[in-house]
Formats: C-alpha cells, structure tokens, sequence
C-alpha cells in the first residue's frame, strides 16, 4: 500500500476515534490480511507455509487506558462502542467479533503483560470470511498497539503467538500459527516462508510486476466457518496419523519416507490421505523457495496446481466454486492456480502472465455466470507490508 494511502486510513481512523471517545488517540497502527502462496494445512503440523501480505488491512486507532476498562468499536460492525472489564474477560463467553481483541487483551494479560485498558477503533478493508485473514489482521493490530502503548517490547513472533493464543483459547477456533505470523511479519515484495515448528522465517523476493507477471485472488464470496466442524476433523486427523506414525507432528515424516509411512497406515484410508497431502505440501513449500530463490518463478505454476490436487482429492477441503476457478484458470493459459486459505469456500489464486489477466478475469467471471454461481470478486495481490505503526 503506497504511504499516501496508508496516511488517509491512519487520518480517517483517527478523527472517528475522536468522534467516539471524544479526545485523540495515542496512535495509529495497521496490520494487513494475507494470501497463502503455498503450504495449505501444514502450520498446525508443525510444517512450512509461504503467506504474503495483502494491501488490505487493519487499522486500530488506539488509546491506552489506566482504569481496567477496555472499550471497542469497529466502523465495520453495525453498533455502538462495546464497555468490557479486564477482570471479567474470560475464554469463549464472547460469541461477538468483540472476542478478537478482548481475547488479544486477555492473552497479553495472561501471559504477565502488565495491560491495563485501552479504547480502540478499528476499521478494516480485509474482506471477513473469505479466507485473506481479516480475523489476524484485528488480532495483529490491536496486539502491536498495545506493545508499542505498554512497553511491553515484545518482537513480531511474540506477537504472533499470543494473537493465536487468544484466538485458539479465547475466541474458540483452533487455528494455527500462519496468519497472525503474516500479518505480524510480511514485507513489502517478499514472500514469508515460515518454518511454524519454531518460527524461523525467511523473506523470499516475491516482485511478480518486476517479472511481467501477476497474482490474482479470486473471492469466490462462498463464506466458510473455521470455528467449528471440518477444520477440526482434518486436525484431529493429522494429529491421529502423527500419533500411529510415533512422530511429534506429521512434518517429521520425510518426503522420501512417504510411501513407507503410508505403507504402515495400512486401511485406514482416510488418515492417509490427509498424511499424504501434509508430507507432499511441505515438500511442495520447498519447491517454490528453491524456484523462486533460482529466478524461476514461472516454474511454481506447475506446484501450485498440484498443490490444489492435494487439497482436492487427498485433504478434501475444496468446493465446486473453487474447483471451477482453478479448472477455468488452469485450461485458460494461466501459470498456475489453487485453492487458498481454510478451505470450503474463501478465494483462489491464479498465476498468470500481465498479459492474460483481463481475458482470464473476464472467462472466470462467464464461467461463474454459466453454473450459476454468485458473482466472484477478483483482484491483484501485490505483496505489501506486514504490521506497523501509521502515526
Ligand atoms: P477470515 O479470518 O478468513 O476472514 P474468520 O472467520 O477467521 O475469517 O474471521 C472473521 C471474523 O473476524 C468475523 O466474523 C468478525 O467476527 C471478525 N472480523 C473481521 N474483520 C472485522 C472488522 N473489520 N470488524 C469487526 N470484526 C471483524
Ligand atoms: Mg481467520
């Protein structure tokens, strides 16, 4: 996002916070969405992933507070400005989007972090549900404010891990640690590869303009639900493969030992497929780092489409509308395209060359019409900046 646009956020942010809590805040922050390029379902496999920040983010105009009050308000959300007590914060009695940042708060608290209140208003151009992170990127912006309000010192990764925490443990849905990490640690023209065993991180140069390329997200606008249902059952899965396989976590199994671990899964069909698209997408992950470390970028086309095979027929996360991106894409001259995010709906990705990108947009949009799908939002990734304070 260019400084310019940033500043206008950051202004506009500002005076609704004057407006609201009727003095200035102490400051502005902001902390982007994300787009997952490759490494789908492995952070919580203790695997690689490779998210870039998106231009749309959060921003959190924020004051710090004294009196064990926490007042939150979104521009995004109708209603009025929600009055919560520090003392009473407590994991999953918040069903609202108000348990995002109360549970930042609570985790900062819980972990010793001597947080003692704040008013904060937020608005964000992450679209919600549609598998980009809006859900992080309110974590990561709330989280970096009150580092910088309090003091408290704490780097990106630190952050990262306490967001997950209030996500996990407060909010109630079991995610792993990629988001917050993405939106907490991105940089502008670069890909994070992220290693979520111990999160030792990579910038890997992502300039696909630079490159006559570009990145497309489709938002298919089919709204998936992580808190509840498939996305635990393909966890719990993984974690059953881990433990029939006497490993920590399914990343310990190495590429080259798939077929032996496979073999020792014996009938239990459905374990080894979600083995099988774990161990192969962590190898996969290592793929586009060497190709885009080599200056072969184009060549990741080829990964991510078997990457969407992956999650289509082994992990079983997929839905007709992505599918139908991706097919469209892949049979309209496009690099390469997969499904991206939780799964289930949410957006898909597309790699193409600068040149194709309005007659693929447009075949898309038709293909879309012709199954009678709702319309798909789409448009260009350019890998931005992760969380920093605006003013
Ligand atoms: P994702 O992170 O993929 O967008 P999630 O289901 O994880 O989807 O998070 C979406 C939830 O995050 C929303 O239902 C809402 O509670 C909260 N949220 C996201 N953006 C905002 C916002 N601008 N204002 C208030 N709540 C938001
Ligand atoms: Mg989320």
């Amino acid at each position: 996002m260019s400084e310019a646009v940033a500043d206008k956020d950051a202004g506009a942010v500002a005076e609704r916070f004057t407006e609201l809590y009727g003095a200035e805040p102490h400051g502005v922050w902001a902390a982007p969405g994300r787009v997952n390029l490759i490494g789908e379902h492995t952070d919580y496999n203790d695997g690689f992933v490779m998210p870039f920040a998106l231009p749309h983010q959060a921003v959190a105009a924020v004051s710090r507070r004294a009196d064990g009050v926490l007042r939150l308000h979104s521009a995004d959300v109708e209603g009025g400005v929600s009055e919560l007590r520090l003392d009473d914060l407590s994991p999953e009695s918040d069903k609202n989007w108000t348990a995002y940042p109360a549970g930042v708060v609570w985790a900062l608290r819980e972990a010793g972090h001597a947080v003692t209140g704040a008013d904060i208003h937020l608005a964000s151009t992450v679209p919600s549900g549609a598998g980009l992170s809006s859900s992080a990127a309110l974590e990561v912006v709330v989280a970096l404010a009150l580092n910088d309000l309090f003091s408290l010192n704490l780097r990106g990764w630190q952050l990262a891990r306490l967001c997950q925490r209030a996500e996990n443990v407060y909010v109630g849905a079991p995610v792993g640690i990629m988001d917050q990490t993405a939106s907490a640690c991105c940089e502008e023209g670069h890909a994070l590869f992220l290693d979520t065993r111990d999160l030792s991180q990579r910038q890997i140069p992502f300039d696909l303009a630079a490159e006559g390329m570009r990145l497309l997200v489709v938002d298919t606008q089919v709204k998936h639900s992580h808190s509840e249902g498939e996305y635990g059952k393909r966890r719990e899965g993984c974690e059953k493969g881990a433990a029939l396989l006497g490993v920590d976590a399914l990343r310990d199994i190495p590429y080259a030992d798939l077929d032996a671990a496979l073999a020792r899964l014996g009938d239990e069909e459905e374990v080894r497929r979600l083995v099988r698209h774990i161990v192969t997408e962590n190898e996969r992950v290592e793929r586009v780092v060497s190709l885009l470390e080599s200056g072969e970028t184009r060549a990741i086309g080829p990964v991510l489409a078997e990457g969407h095979a992956s999650l289509r027929d082994d992990f079983r996360i997929s839905c007709p509308e992505l599918d139908l991106v991706v097919d469209t894409a892949l049979a309209s001259g496009a690099l390469g395209a997969r499904m991206t995010g939780g799964g289930f709906g949410g957006s898909a990705i597309v790699l193409a060359e600068e040149t194709d990108v309005d007659a693929l947009t447009k075949t898309i949009q038709e293909a879309f019409t012709t199954a009678g799908f709702t319309a798909p939002r789409i448009f260009e990734a350019v890998p931005s900046a992760g969380a920093r304070r605006l003013r």
